[in-house]
């Protein structure tokens, strides 16, 4: 029997638990909050094919159902890049962005930070330590691996995980060279309530969107619950009660309002990032000033408590090192820019692929170490890929004038010429048939 410590109950960490719970692993998981509700905001984070198949193989089907259920459609008015005036510039159709695939457990779901944590914390009960800091690890003369812990107290195991996120005290100590480096951006993001909006314009709660204006960038998405938290309770708290799992403390503590999600994308330093939502929202409407009013009437009517700023940094590839008993997954790694995305995504990935390998050793069909070095192999390959990706993102949103004019010139014509279209966006969004199935 192995036994494997997770450092850090965020996305990555505990969609790796859940799998490991499945397949009958023993499994630990050690978070830093105090307790769940300590960090009880966050905005809707778009779930990819990558990050469905992930849920999908790694949740109790109870609870992927919930998930499925009060997560919203990213909307079937496809990706539009629009300029400030909201004409559109480029549309990609629903059929490219999703590839035609209607399988929701390789699709595409808009999400509730705030509810997928509960559905990621359900049923694990007192595998999860709350207010557990961990300080780092000692490798025993056994083979196993000790956790220390800011309380004084420590946790031994076959294999440690360090999904602590992007500034990972298990990095620093495992790889003291892998750095993390400024990306040149920063965003600054937000919440409208959707009720009572009808003057939102059809294509900005139909889809997502990019809007580009000569400088600066602003993406839009709208979280819109398939069910309401009751529809959702009425249709599943059966079969949720008869997993063993409690209803009450699942279904009480789900995201309750729909609303559109904006982030501004500026250079780094053209905003405080310890700002106040108030000043952060003034900022942002003087940066938009002579854009079409519904936009600014997006930015002028978020609450100041829902705006925040956040500097964006990405990880360096780190060295290669020798496979032992601790190994990272998620932000701990390789962290990025939101730019493209796709960072929780590559998290569950690492979760469902790392699942998959302990299952492996587990079963007894490879060795501990070899299972975790496939992984690690593998997951080094596409997760700085997806940091090279969201790092250009991230350049493309701050670019120059002159560029900003090429790149609208582009938009224009990719809107004009289908086939165009289709050869450059349908390999970012459609990459579905590799997200694999669920396993069997
Ligand atoms: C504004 C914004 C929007 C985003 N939108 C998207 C999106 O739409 N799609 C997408 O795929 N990604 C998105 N991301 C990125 C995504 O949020 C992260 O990539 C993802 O949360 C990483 O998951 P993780 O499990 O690796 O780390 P985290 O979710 O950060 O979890 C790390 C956990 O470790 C805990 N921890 C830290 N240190 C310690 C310690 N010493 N001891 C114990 N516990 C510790 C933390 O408290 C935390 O709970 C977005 C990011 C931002 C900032």
């Amino acid at each position: 029997m192995i036994s494997v410590g997770i450092i850090g109950g965020g996305i990555g960490g505990l969609c790796l638990a859940q799998g490991l719970v499945r397949a009958g692993i023993d499994v630990h998981v050690f978070e830093r909050d105090e307790h769940v509700t300590a960090r009880e905001q966050g905005y809707r984070l778009h779930i990819d094919p990558h990050g469905s198949a992930a849920l999908h193989e790694c949740l109790p089907e109870p609870l992927w159902n919930a998930f499925t259920a009060t997560a919203g459609d990213p909307g079937t008015g496809g990706f539009g890049f629009l300029d400030e005036r909201l004409a559109t510039m480029c549309l990609v159709e629903d059929e490219v962005f999703r590839g035609g695939l209607t399988d929701p457990a390789r699709g595409h779901h808009a999400a509730s930070r705030i509810t997928l944590r509960r559905i990621l914390l359900a049923g694990l009960g007192e595998r999860v330590r709350f207010g557990a800091e961990s300080t780092g690890f000692e490798r025993l003369a056994d083979g196993r691996v000790r956790a220390d812990f800011a309380d004084g107290g420590g946790a031994e195991f076959d294999l440690l995980v360090g999904a602590d996120g992007a500034k990972s005290r298990l990095r620093r100590q495992l790889l003291p060279g892998a750095e993390r480096v400024a990306a040149g951006a920063m965003g600054i993001g937000g919440k409208l309530p959707l009720e009572g909006r009808d003057w939102l314009p059809d294509r900005l709660t139909g889809g997502l969107n990019v809007v580009m204006p000569p400088r600066d960038f602003l993406f839009t998405a709208v979280f819109k619950r398939r069910r309401t938290t009751e529809e959702a309770r009425a249709l599943l708290s059966d079969d949720v009660t008869a997993a063993g799992l409690d209803a009450d403390e699942l279904f009480g503590g789900l995201e309750q309002q729909d609303y559109l999600m904006w982030a501004f994308v500026l250079p780094a330093g053209a905003a405080d990032t310890e700002a106040g939502g108030a000043e952060l929202r003034d900022l942002v409407l003087r940066r938009a000033a002579g854009w079409d009013e519904r936009l600014q009437r997006i930015l002028a009517e978020s609450r100041p408590e829902t705006i925040n700023a956040f500097g964006f940094q990405a990880s360096t590839r780190p060295r290669p090192w020798s496979t032992g008993n601790v190994t990272l997954l998620g932000d701990a790694i390789h962290s990025m820019p939101p730019t493209g995305g796709v960072g929780a995504n590559t998290a569950l990935r690492d979760a469902a692929n790392l699942c998959r390998a302990l299952t492996d050793a587990a079963a007894g069909t490879r060795p501990l170490i070899d299972a975790v070095a496939d992984y690690e192999r593998q997951m080094l390959a596409y997760g700085f890929e997806a940091v090279d990706v969201s790092m250009s993102r991230a350049r493309q949103a701050t670019a120059g004038r002159l560029a900003r004019t090429g790149a609208r010139g582009f938009m224009r014509l990719c809107g004009t010429v289908p086939p165009l279209r289709r050869a450059v966006f349908k390999s970012s969004w459609t990459d579905a048939e590799t997200a694999r199935p669920q396993a069997a």
